[in-house]
């Protein structure tokens, strides 16, 4: 395996500092290596396989996609793809949909539809504000607008016009606010970033201020929607609807899948035929996924259960927390939760990998816990038994 492992290593793009484990095959909540080593997952695909693994209804429906069709490009109409827009745009409350291969191509998407709507409308907006911490993606358009200075400088000049904000300070970003201004972006509870929750003061203050300047809201949702704060989209709770919003991550359960939605104000001022497109983007193999995630997410009151699982975490961690000296802080809502530690995030995720358990970092110090939505109590209570022993 180790051989594998280098030899594999030698080819690779070295983007990525990888776990010594070789995924082989995966079942409900649990993975296993080429060893047969069994790992409790809570880290998800990072937040996407909301279904675990070995979904026997989603499997027999890519199946039977698969068997009928998989590509046709976009020149065409699909009944499967029709159903996935559909069903994504109810549960989203948008009115349009472009679907993509990725997050971040969810973003650029969204960066482009704000620039249209702006440049259709004749405000001469070209701006952006985006939050301090943020994450949204890693093409010179997403990382333009990710608040994290590593993963930016090295590929400057970045897009112009793009202001940092501080997040949950609506004072710093008020700050930013030029005439030039044409959309605000952010994730409501922030993933990569640290596990940070806007308040529902920042939430509102945005929108006001958006409604108030002629400015568009853009969510990023592509890590805390699709169910994993409780509400199917984040915002929602908030009751904040933006103007547009970036999906990914769950809504394909793992097949690479993204959207950006608007609603029919700003589709009436934006993308026309010839501004955007994707060769690939939401082909009937990915739609038929989306079409039968939102179909399984439904019918099983999955969000009812994250509610229920997240609530039952929460109250384990604080518990863990308060017996532990190991843990200074935890926060996040639902499945989607962040325990900032003392000893640096990689030991402690080392050492659960020992301990059979999957888990990644957000920043530094903070350990992100992002399991699959269909976990149980008694997986729960099987984490905290590990990462006990981790810390
Ligand atoms: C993962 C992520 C992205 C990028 O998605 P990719 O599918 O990796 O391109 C963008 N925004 C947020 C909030 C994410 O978590």
């Amino acid at each position: 395996m180790n051989q594998y492992i280098e030899e594999t290593k030698k080819g690779l793009v070295h983007t990525y500092n990888r776990f010594p484990v070789v995924l082989e095959k995966g079942k409900g909540v649990y993975l296993y290596d080429t060893a047969g080593k069994k790992y409790l997952d809570f880290a998800a695909g990072i937040a996407v396989c909301g279904l675990g693994y070995g979904n026997e209804e989603l499997n027999q429906a890519l199946k039977e996609q698969i068997d009928c069709l998989t590509h046709t490009s976009n020149l065409y109409y699909n009944t499967t793809c029709g159903r996935a827009a559909t069903a994504l745009l109810r549960i989203a409350q948008m009115d349009r949909v472009f679907f993509t291969n990725s997050g971040t191509e969810a973003i650029e998407g969204a960066l482009k539809s704000a620039r249209k709507y702006a440049w259709k409308k004749g405000t001469g907006r070209y701006e952006f504000i985006a939050m301090e911490h943020s994450f949204h993606g890693r093409s010179i358009g997403a990382v333009s607008v990710t608040g994290n200075e590593a993963y930016r400088t090295p590929f400057e000049p970045m897009l112009p016009g793009v202001r940092f904000a501080e997040f949950n300070n609506l004072d710093s970003v008020k700050e930013q606010i030029t005439d030039k201004t044409c959309a605000i972006i952010l994730e409501p509870l922030q993933g990569e970033g640290g596990i940070n929750q806007a308040s529902k003061e920042f939430m509102e203050g945005i929108r006001r201020i958006c409604d108030q300047e002629g400015i568009l809201m853009i969510c990023d949702e592509i890590q805390c929607g699709m169910g994993r704060t409780g509400s199917m989209f984040a915002w929602q709770s908030y009751g904040t609807k933006p103007d547009i919003v970036a999906m990914a991550k769950a809504i394909g359960s793992g097949l690479p899948v993204g959207a950006f939605a608007m609603t029919e104000q700003v589709a009436e001022f934006s993308l026309e035929p010839g501004d955007h497109g994707s060769t690939y983007g939401g082909n009937p193999l990915v739609c038929a996924a989306v079409a039968k995630t939102v179909e399984i997410f439904e019918r099983e009151d999955i969000l009812a259960h994250v509610r229920e699982m997240g609530d039952y975490l929460e109250e384990r961690l604080t518990k863990l927390a308060a017996e532990s000296d190991g843990i200074l802080e935890q926060r996040g809502t639902g499945l989607i939760r962040g325990i900032k530690v003392k000893k640096p995030a990689g030991e402690i995720i080392q050492r659960a990998l020992e301990e059979g358990l999957l888990i990644i970092s957000a920043r530094d110090n903070v350990i992100r816990l992002v399991p699959p939505l269909v976990i149980r109590k008694e997986q729960i209570d099987e984490m905290i038994e590990k990462l006990k022993a981790a810390l």
